[in-house]
């Protein structure tokens, strides 16, 4: 995963997004940030370890300080080589020594510390043992716009997911679909993403008939016939930073109805886009979209938010939901990704990654958004 980051960012990007980082901490009132191998590691230091095991490795981040990696000694010639290591010291520890005593001296005794959300409770108990006056916060938590403004690199890295993605639709909407199960299809988006360059996939959901009103569904073994509808909702990582696209298409000839709910939905996605701009609040995408869904009538059946946002990770924010006032700001990536789901018979969802730009959104999906039919 970070093998071709790597070639993109440079020690330079990385020690800014972590002076960034410890400052933005700060400002929030945190002694400093305790990141653990995950997402949040990858974008600040490009550093990913070869397993991720009992042994203790952990970025330490606060203000005025360098930043220090804590490595097991075995791993510290792999963290040496990772893009972002120029940025930062390495503090490797040796089996039989105690890492958290190490990692303890680094801190603030007394201080209110951002931990990754993935961080093991093995580790943070074990760093609450060590200083017992100090407490702890969700990093997703306390900053939860820490990674959702996207550089211009990082944006080129984004739209080349969107467009594997979509490359992946144009190909998925000619393979046989009748008589196939699901889980046939959602195993030919995995190869497919794959081949357009994804190096992880993360969902390949293909949800037929009336499995499509259940928006959790995954792809299971019922067989396609004609006269289904099915959502496909596929993405994963290429070259590090996410790809996730809904498209839902026909076998043969939809009915009057069909069409008609998938109208709604497209429009509903359509007026979500619309409302995507600078300074706009998170909110008001998801209540652009659910007034079109609203006053059609199937208002009850839109069962989810609008959209999440998306980076290094396919899931993160911010999120498109009534409640959240947070401004939008260009260089945010999120999915716009209305549906309808009709108990029993069949569902409908529509979804773009959509980037805001300084005039309004971009899509960073392009696939048509007109019902498809397939074979
Ligand atoms: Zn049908
Ligand atoms: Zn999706
Ligand atoms: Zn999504």
């Amino acid at each position: 995963m970070t093998g071709s980051t790597a070639a993109t960012f440079t020690a330079d990007d990385y020690g800014a997004r972590m002076e960034r980082a410890a400052r933005t901490a700060a400002e929030a009132g945190l002694a400093g940030l305790l990141v653990a191998p995950g997402p949040d590691l990858v974008w600040l230091t490009g550093y990913t370890p070869p397993a991720v095991t009992e042994r203790l490795t952990l970025l330490v981040l606060a203000a005025g300080q360098d930043p220090v990696l804590v490595v097991p000694a075995l791993e510290a010639p792999d963290a040496h080589r990772a893009a972002g290591a120029a940025a930062l010291t390495l503090r490797d520890w040796t089996d039989g020594k105690d890492p958290y005593a190490a990692t303890a001296a680094l801190l603030d005794a007394s201080g209110r510390f951002g931990i990754s959300d993935n961080a093991w409770a093995l580790h943070l108990l074990a760093l609450q043992q060590a200083l017992p006056g100090s407490s702890y916060a969700s990093l997703t938590e306390a900053l939860p716009m820490l990674r959702a403004v996207k550089d211009a690199a990082e944006l080129d890295l984004m739209a080349a997911a969107g467009a594997a993605a979509d490359a992946t639709f144009e190909e998925i909407r000619n393979v046989p679909f009748a008589g196939r199960r699901e889980s046939d299809v959602a195993a030919d988006l995995d190869r497919l993403l794959r081949r357009h360059g994804h190096e992880q996939v993360d969902f390949t959901i293909v949800a037929s008939g009336p499995n499509g009103a259940n928006p959790h569904h995954e792809a299971g073994d019922r067989v396609i016939a004609r006269g289904d509808m099915i959502v496909l909702d596929f993405g994963g990582l290429r070259d590090g930073y996410g790809s996730d696209t809904s498209r839902t298409v026909h076998v043969g000839e939809p009915t009057d109805e069909e069409r008609r709910v998938h109208d709604i939905v497209r429009e509903a996605q359509e007026a979500g886009f619309r409302a995507v701009r600078p300074g706009a609040a998170c909110q008001d995408v998801d209540r652009a979209a659910r007034r079109v869904i609203a006053d059609a009538g199937y208002g009850e059946h839109f069962i989810h938010r609008t959209g999440h946002g998306i980076g290094v990770t396919t899931h993160e924010p911010p999120y498109m939901i009534e409640g959240e006032g947070g401004p939008l700001v260009p260089g945010m990536c999120f999915s716009v990704e209305p549906g309808i789901y009709l108990p029993g018979r069949f569902g409908v969802r529509i979804e773009d990654i959509v980037t805001v730009t300084e005039d309004g959104g971009r899509r960073l999906n392009t696939t048509t958004r007109e019902l498809v039919i397939v074979e």
